[in-house]
């Protein structure tokens, strides 16, 4: 056993989901991830289970963590009472915490997930907020989406969204001390300072690459090299 087993032992989502793997790959058979992406829950519950730090630490580097959904489909059919998302959940930490997501390419995107939806959370109150989707980040989206953006309030109110106002319903305006609740639950949580440990690990991987990092925004070198870029290993054939 060795330290970075030490540390998931910590992790109450670690202890709620590994009891004792059998190795049967039921987990893999109902796994939508798997179904798509090169990765295998059994298999990363089958490196975990052997206590192996060389092991633990390869997944930390790598890209498979990052695959999961999270849907909880595998603890509903894992005849050991396991639940692989959770242990995933808890590798996924362990990787932030010491920096090793910076090492792939679908890790470093925890600095995009930080800075668009975490600090949205913060200063809205919601994940996604419309303003912030725009078509070059989002060209998915499609055009008439820049219509919308530009007529937000309209398009809103024609929705019965009460967008932005005080008061009830959907898209509303968060209040301030629900925001302020918000902050304190991060700062409580150790989420403020995983905030803080993603943008200083992904700083200096931006040096080792070369690229220009700012430490804030959308749209640096380095946060436009890690949101578009893919290098197609991902996926099945
Ligand atoms: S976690 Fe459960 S379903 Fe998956 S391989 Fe182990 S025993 Fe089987
Ligand atoms: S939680 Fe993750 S590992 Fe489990 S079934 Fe869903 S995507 Fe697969």
């Amino acid at each position: 056993m060795g330290a970075l087993y030490d540390l998931l032992q910590e992790d109450y989502r670690f202890r709620e989901g590994m009891k004792a793997c059998i190795n049967c790959g039921t987990c893999t058979a109902i796994c939508p991830a798997a179904s798509f992406y090169n990765y295998e829950p059994r298999s990363i519950m089958a490196c975990v289970q052997q206590r192996d730090d060389k092991c633990i630490a390869e997944l930390l580097r790598g890209e498979e963590i990052w695959y999961c959904a999270e849907c909880m489909s595998c603890k509903t059919r894992c005849p050991r009472g396991n639940a692989p998302g959770l242990v995933i959940t808890a590798l996924r930490s362990l990787s932030q915490r010491t920096g090793m997501f910076t090492c792939s390419e679908k890790g470093r995107q925890q600095l995009a997930i930080k800075r668009m939806i975490g600090e949205t959370i913060l200063s809205h109150g919601y994940c996604v907020y419309a303003e912030h989707v725009d078509t070059v980040k989002f060209p998915e989206q499609g055009p008439v989406w820049d219509w919308i953006r530009a007529h937000l309030p309209e398009v809103m109110e024609r929705l019965g969204a009460n967008f932005q106002k005080e008061g009830a319903g959907n898209l509303r305006k968060i209040d301030d001390n629900t925001l302020k609740e918000l902050s304190a639950i991060f700062k409580t949580t150790g989420a403020l300072d995983l905030f803080d440990t993603i943008e200083k690990a992904s700083a200096e991987k931006a040096k080792e690459m070369g690229v220009e990092f700012t430490g804030h925004g959308t749209t640096d070198g380095y946060f436009t090299k890690v949101f578009t870029e893919n290098n197609q290993t991902h996926t099945r054939e």
